[in-house]
């Protein structure tokens, strides 16, 4: 799950990781008598954290899974590890993903750098060493799933932290677009990119949830809001300790109106029957645990993936322009050029030549298609089309909420169509095929809602999540749905 060059990186066993790591907080430890005190200053000391390889660390290198950054040792940490390591996280190293989080399986970035980072970098699933752990960030739930490290972050822009989560068996939370600071993120699609959280439980998220949100003067598109209530208590965590309700409460949600979106549960064979077996169980445990479970439907939800990746790939036609071969240093030199270089070269031979030979098929292929999807004639076609859909898409959920005047308090539906895919299946070779695989995740990132991917049985063996999606801002409700399903 880790990238080899990133544990490695000539700083010795875990173990000295670990000890490095912590000496820095010997200081602020050194100045606090009790343990409240302690417990505070330092709310996840000790606590190891696997960071997603297109998140900056100081001291690793943030690739994104890209020969493009194969050198690029970023100066100083993003926003959300900052936060994590003033916290007392311990970052014992980056995990796998596809390049620049574009896929569904974490295969695309182990072939692009197993030369650079020596040996082999394939992530595999930890229930099934022949399956894949999902994508894009693969590595990361991988290592939570195996216990490599307890809490990972990922970033979520079309699902890649829910799915990945589902896939392996843990608990992955994708906040509300604004919730939580991009900053230091190496960006796909801007409005939609969101860090995430994985760990085994929905409380080990909501303290890192805890830790991570927040406005951030370094991200224009922050939300300026205050935390809610129950974080300045002593947050999310509090909230799902709180309702658990030591006194052994048998209705813990009472109350709690729950949105069975229709659309994701067709039973025509595009949905695996474990799956939907998963969904009926976790709405009967709701209803056990006093919830109203209804259906609704989401009429919307068939333009969601189209939606989502015109968009997808128009921003990233437009943030991974800056790979010109130019500006981040790249382990390959790009270009035949030999001792001259690019010597005879125009500019513009050069840039083609770095951008072929640095970018793996997944992002050109991206490419290609946003500059199409941007160009004069058909940006009125698709990419404008594509955000009538998406506002569509965010009304009509937002509809369906108590927040936005509906009835649900959270909505719930599969994570992924399936559970894990064999590792270098064929039929996922068709990016069409791979792209399907998103359909019940897209949607959360074009509303910009918070959304939990929360286990919830097994299929012939394989993990599968149940996704609860809440309205915006309301991560506090999911998490303790969350939690009373594990
Ligand atoms: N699989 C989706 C894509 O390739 C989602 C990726 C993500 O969330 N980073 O766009």
């Amino acid at each position: 799950s880790f990238l080899p060059n990133s544990v490695v990186q000539g700083r010795g066993t875990l173990a000295d990781v670990v000890l490095e790591e912590a000496r820095g907080h010997d200081r602020t430890l050194a100045k606090l008598v009790t343990a409240e005190e302690r417990r505070r200053a330092l709310p996840l000391a000790g606590v190891t954290l696997g960071v997603k390889d297109n998140i900056c660390a100081a001291g690793f290198r943030a690739t994104a899974g890209s020969l493009a950054l194969s050198r690029y040792a970023p100066p100083r940490d993003a926003t959300v590890v900052d936060n994590l390591r003033r916290a007392g996280c311990v970052v014992v190293g980056k995990t796998l993903c596809d390049e620049f989080g574009m896929g569904s399986t974490t295969e695309s970035s182990a072939s692009q750098l197993k030369d650079v980072v020596g040996g082999a970098a394939t992530t595999r699933n930890p229930w099934d060493l022949s399956r894949v752990p999902g994508g894009s960030s693969g590595g990361s739930a991988a290592a939570v799933s195996s216990r490599q490290c307890a809490l990972a972050l990922g970033t979520d822009t079309g699902g890649s932290v829910r799915q990945p989560a589902s896939f392996c068996g843990v608990v992955g939370l994708k906040p509300t677009y604004g919730r939580v600071s991009r900053f230091g993120l190496i960006a796909y699609a801007s409005s939609l990119d969101v860090p995430g959280c994985f760990g085994s439980t929905a409380q080990d998220c909501a303290r890192m949830l805890d830790v991570i949100a927040g406005p951030d003067p370094a991200d224009s598109s922050s939300a300026a809001l205050p935390h809610p209530p129950p974080l300045s208590e002593g947050g999310y965590e509090r909230l799902c300790r709180q309702v658990s309700g030591e006194g052994g409460d048998a209705k813990p949600l009472l109350g709690l109106k729950v949105g069975l979106v229709r659309e994701t549960l067709r039973r025509d064979g595009t949905v695996e029957e474990g799956v939907l077996g998963a969904v009926d169980a976790a709405s009967e445990a709701l209803r056990g645990l006093g919830c109203e479970v209804k259906e609704v439907s989401l009429p919307a939800f068939d333009l969601s993936l189209p939606a989502y990746y015109v968009t997808a790939v128009s921003e990233a036609s437009s943030n991974l322009s800056r790979y010109d071969g130019l500006r981040y240093p790249a382990e390959v030199e790009a270009g035949e050029g030999g001792d001259e270089g690019f010597g005879g070269r125009s500019l513009m031979a050069q840039i083609a030549s770095s951008r072929g030979s640095l970018l793996g098929d997944e992002p050109l292929r991206r490419i290609l298609m946003g500059t199409y999807t941007l160009s004069e004639g058909y940006g009125d076609a698709l990419y404008k089309r594509a955000q009538v859909a998406r506002k569509r898409v965010q009304q009509e959920m937002l509809a369906r909420m108590v927040a936005g005047g509906g009835e649900c308090d959270v909505l719930l539906t599969p994570t992924a169509p399936t559970t894990a895919y064999a590792c270098g299946d064929k039929e996922l070779q068709d990016p069409l095929q791979m792209y399907l695989g998103d359909v019940m995740t897209v949607g959360v990132n074009l509303a910009g809602f918070p959304a939990v991917s929360v286990p919830a049985g097994m299929s012939l063996g394989l993990p599968v999540g149940v996704q609860v999606i809440g309205a915006p801002f309301e991560e506090g409700a999911i998490l303790n749905v969350a939690h009373h399903l594990e």
